[in-house]
């Protein structure tokens, strides 16, 4: 197996390669306010910190080490933003996968309590860092909706409502007659509605990250991917067949696109593989469709997003690979059950991308050496995390107490039969897909 073998190759050799150099593109970079060019550098190299991946949590990484003075240098295998950073849905969300209560059930209060601060906090970091540095990302600040799609869903959607509320967080919670009117579809059972969140164009966020760190005098390198990492005396010696890098210490921010690089993390995660499809812009007839731009996601085992983008398209996605005529039908059949009204609508692309998810489903901080860290593990939620995890790791390592992290620093562990996993998921995800796709008109 080569060496960049990782999560995402994983599950495209199945599908034509989907996630490889030529996979189709992400509706983002048609109408991304921002662009980025870089390219791979030229010989040997030394610097301070060097940051393998030039996504979120790289760029981050490196804006905030630039801020405080530490020479940085961002290593990608492909584009800024081609790993989960230029796919995702956009949904610029608060806390993590679970609810508040249950992180302080697996962590404990004191660590559970800080994660879920610091990360209920986060969506105002974004905005706040897309602010400063003027980053072109269509971003919209009118909220989240996580919608029920059953009785169930809206009992569970009850007690995090309750559990934040407690907190202090603006979240609302929606009957069904109010999500059916925000979200211009009759088909979900209530919703919560989380003030703090919004959306925005992912690839233009990333680049824009990228743009910001180099004007404080980051470096950014791209088509350079980073073969193998040794000691060598007092630094970190990375090499790649574009040159070797001398570096005090070293951020691994590859997450789900983690390669061999560093023996077993890959096996700390199972990567699942998340969907999109983007409709031709809507015009007029999607005017009743998430009218205030909030993003949406639901509380099904096999969770479905819609959004609109700037240009008014329709954004559909689902656990799975983009398979070209199975993701057309899946997304066809999905507006009509959601949008009854909309008619026929012209479908432009799909494409997907890999997720890495945790056991216990909370991301990680971890220590694989002396001087060198990855913040690693998401499970989806890494617009926020990403670019906290990266201003954090960035102080830390700029001289900050280890404590101020957002969750203390750990050492990977494995997962059982990860790969395997992966795989099994991937299958079920495909069957879905086809079933709903497939499903007898109403
Ligand atoms: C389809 C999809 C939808 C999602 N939706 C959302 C959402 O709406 N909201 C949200 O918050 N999160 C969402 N997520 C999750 C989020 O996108 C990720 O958590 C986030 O992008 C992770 O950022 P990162 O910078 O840590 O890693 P990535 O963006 O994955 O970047 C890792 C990079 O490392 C590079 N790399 C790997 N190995 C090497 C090497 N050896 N040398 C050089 N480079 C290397 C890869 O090429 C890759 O670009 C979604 C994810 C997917 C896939």
């Amino acid at each position: 197996m080569p060496l960049w073998w990782n999560c995402a190759t994983l599950m495209s050799t199945a599908a034509g390669g989907a996630n490889s150099l030529e996979r189709p593109r992400p509706i983002w970079e048609r109408n991304a306010g921002e662009r980025f060019e870089a390219g791979p550098p030229e010989g040997d190299l030394a610097t301070e910190l060097a940051i393998v991946g030039g996504g979120f949590t790289g760029l981050s990484t490196a804006l905030h080490a630039a801020e405080r003075g530490v020479a940085a240098h961002v290593f990608e295998a492909g584009e800024v933003g081609f790993g989960g950073s230029g796919r995702n849905v956009g949904l610029v969300n608060a806390g993590v996968w679970l609810p508040p209560q249950q992180v302080r059930r697996i962590m404990g209060d004191g660590p559970g309590g800080r994660l879920i601060g610091v990360l209920g906090a986060a969506p105002a970091e974004v905005f706040a860092l897309i602010d400063r540095y003027g980053i072109r990302c269509d971003a919209t600040r009118t909220g989240t909706i996580h919608a029920a799609h059953s009785p169930h869903g809206y009992a569970d959607l009850r007690g995090r409502a309750a559990e934040w509320q407690r907190l202090g967080a603006p979240v609302e919670l929606l009957d069904r007659a109010a999500a059916a009117r925000m979200i211009g579809s009759p088909a979900f059972h209530g919703g919560l509605w989380d003030h703090r969140a919004g959306t925005l164009n992912p690839v233009a966020y990333v680049r824009g990250l990228a743009r910001a760190a180099v004007s404080l005098g980051a470096k950014v390198s791209t088509g350079v991917r980073i073969m193998r990492i040794r000691r060598d005396g007092d630094f970190w010696r990375l090499e790649s067949d574009a040159g070797n890098v001398k570096a005090r210490s070293v951020v691994l921010a590859t997450n789900a696109y983690t390669d061999g690089l560093w023996p077993g993390l890959r096996n700390s995660l199972v990567c699942c593989s998340y969907f999109q499809v983007a409709t031709e812009p809507l015009g007029a007839r999607g005017a009743e469709i998430l009218p205030g731009g909030q993003g949406v996601w639901d509380t099904g085992r096999i969770m479905v997003s819609v959004r609109r983008d700037a240009a008014g398209r329709l954004l559909l996605g689902s656990m799975g690979r983009a398979g070209d005529a199975l993701s057309r039908r899946w997304a066809n059949a999905q507006m009509r059950r959601l949008f009854p009204d909309l008619g026929q609508v012209r479908i432009e692309t799909a494409w997907d991308g890999a997720i890495a998810m945790t056991p216990d489903h909370l991301p990680r901080i971890h220590r694989l050496a002396d001087g060198v860290v990855t913040p690693i593990g998401y499970n989806g939620r890494g617009v926020t995390t990403g670019t906290v995890f990266g201003r954090a790791v960035a102080e830390m390592l700029a001289g900050a107490p280890e404590a101020d992290l957002p969750l203390p620093l750990t050492r990977p562990g494995r997962v059982w039969a990860g790969p395997v996993r992966a795989r099994i998921y991937d299958l079920a995800f495909t069957l879905a897909q086809w079933q709903r796709g497939f499903a007898p008109r109403s």
